[in-house]
């Protein structure tokens, strides 16, 4: 670990510890290469990549996405799927089963049914349907509304045709992935410095002295993942070509999970470009809403919910699934989607004009899809500007996650608790996860009460951490030996607790 004012130096510099980061990470750690990563937040996977929808996706969902988000410039949006960005789409997909067996990420297939109400529905399907054709990883096929309703019990009675996707989906936990390329990436060596930010990037006699906020570091090449904030780290080094960032915003809402078996697939209404409405359920049961429309803000920090988007989304949801209600819905989040204004509908991965060693990774959504090949077309760009690539012999290529207690028979869960008492514990009763899974997410890196929920779910139920909070907050005391005044929900600004309660 490095302290403030200490110089370190490395090979490969990345900035960003999000999907993008990790992944580049993880995929140079199969190399003897010096990596180090840095962020400026306490944890991994706490910029977009904690707002991710969490599918990743191509087929029938993927034409949907290229309407989306086309936000209303008339691409060319059958040449986009043939473009670069699309084969990196693919092969990211395609890849995808096998890191997830390697790295032990929960994972579930699901269907995609898009449903038609009305004639102008109706065209709209057609169009799609032109379009996911020539979209690889879908098995499409138009569905009667018998069917849907076989499929879909709860769904509206108003549908009268469908068009589904019964292999283009994958159904994730965003943040899940992030930790499973962090942990395997430390594993095989790479140095990862959270709460480090990148304050100025210099370059001298062909070497990057970069200032953080934890001291001084000295890199060969520098990649730039810092998603929402790519601009201004570019800035810092001069490395901007002409672009800009562009932001919108958008509010999903997560429903109760008792809700599990009311949908059965991801099910959304035909999109207008900027507009999403579909439903989906999430592995673990709870259902997530997105409704309204694309945001187009000014200022990158406004995250704050509002009544307005949260009462479209419900409005929008009883349109597809009429028995659901405000009352399932336990919270509800804004995500920022980012593009760049020189390559609106591509990825912008180019090298930096001013020097071809830094270069600049700012992916167009989605990105937990392409997440893999993008890593590895960076690694492709920093061979040829020299950066030697032989392979590293003792590369440790599995993960294995933490056992998630809830999954377990009750013999493996006889086993465990053998092993380690704390695993009869149940401190979050509402996702059944125990002591023993937080003393281990803790002992994995988490230090913020966020970095325990995001490892183990707890306090992410109906509860909203209204029963478990408190009782997180005493193992990450206790396990990290600090005073609970000093404990985040997510990093400094982030306090939980104020004051004592004695008088
Ligand atoms: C609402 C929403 C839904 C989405 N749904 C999907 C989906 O279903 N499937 C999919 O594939 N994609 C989806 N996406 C897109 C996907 O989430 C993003 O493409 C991806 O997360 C971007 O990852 P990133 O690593 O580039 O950026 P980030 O995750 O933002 O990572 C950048 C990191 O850089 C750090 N950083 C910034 N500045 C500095 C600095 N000066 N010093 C140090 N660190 C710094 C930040 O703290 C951050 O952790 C969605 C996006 C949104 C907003």
């Amino acid at each position: 670990m490095m302290n403030s004012g200490i110089t370190q130096e490395t090979d490969v510099l990345i900035i960003g510890a999000g999907i993008i980061g990790m992944s580049l990470a993880r995929e140079l750690t199969k190399y003897q290469v010096e990596v180090t990563v840095i962020d400026k937040e306490p944890d991994v996977s706490m910029g977009i990549s904690k707002t991710s929808g969490s599918l990743i996706y191509m087929g029938l969902f993927q034409a949907l996405s290229l309407v989306i988000k086309d936000l209303g410039r008339g691409f060319d949006l059958e040449a986009e799927t043939q473009n670069e960005r699309m084969k990196l789409l693919w092969e990211g997909f395609r890849d995808f089963d096998s890191i997830a067996h390697d790295l032990d990420i929960a994972h579930k297939h699901v269907g995609f049914l898009l449903i038609a109400r009305n004639d102008l529905e109706l065209q709209k399907i057609n169009r799609l349907e032109h379009l996911a054709q020539f979209v690889p990883g879908g098995t499409i096929r138009r569905v009667s509304r018998d069917e849907i309703f076989d499929m879909e019990p709860n769904i509206t009675p108003d549908v009268i045709e469908g068009l589904h996707d019964s292999t283009g989906t994958i159904s994730i936990f965003g943040p899940e992935y992030v930790i499973a390329l962090y942990e395997n990436a430390l594993e095989n060596g790479a140095h990862i410095l959270l709460a480090c930010e990148c304050l100025d990037i210099e370059n001298k006699k062909g070497r990057f002295i970069v200032q953080t906020s934890r001291g001084t570091i000295v890199a060969r090449y520098v990649i730039n993942c810092a998603g929402k904030y790519a601009d201004k780290v570019a800035d810092m080094a001069q490395a901007r070509s002409g672009w800009n960032l562009v932001f919108y915003r958008s509010q999903a809402l997560v429903l109760d999970k008792r809700l599990e078996g009311t949908i059965n697939n991801i099910i959304g209404l035909p999109p207008d470009p900027g507009k999403i409405d579909f439903l989906y359920p999430l592995g673990e049961g709870n259902i997530h809403v997105y409704g309204g429309y694309y945001d187009h803000i000014g200022d990158r920090e406004f995250t704050d919910t509002t009544k307005e988007n949260y009462d479209d989304a419900i409005s929008r949801m009883q349109q597809i699934v009429p028995c659901l209600s405000e009352k399932h819905i336990i919270t509800s989040y804004v995500g920022v989607r980012t593009f760049n204004d020189k390559e609106l509908e591509d990825n912008l991965i180019e090298y930096s004009p001013r020097d071809p060693n830094f270069i600049n990774v700012l992916v167009r959504m989605p990105g937990f899809t392409p997440a893999s090949s993008i890593a590895k077309k960076v690694v492709d760009m920093l061979e040829s500007r020299g950066l030697q690539l032989n392979d590293k012999p003792n590369f440790i290529p599995r993960r294995q996650a933490i056992p998630r207690f809830r999954f377990l028979s009750d013999l493996e869960k006889e086993k465990l608790i053998a092993q380690d008492r704390c695993y009869g514990h149940v401190i979050c009763r509402c996702e059944t996860v125990t002591e023993g899974e937080i003393v281990e997410a803790i002992r994995r890196g988490a230090t913020t009460l966020q970095g325990v929920m995001f490892r183990t779910r707890a306090g992410m139920g109906r509860c909203q951490r209204n029963w478990c909070g408190p009782k997180i907050l005493d193992i990450l005391a206790r396990e990290l030996g600090k005073p609970k005044g000093s404990l985040t929900f997510k990093g400094e600004g982030y306090r939980l607790v104020c004051g004592g309660t004695e008088s």
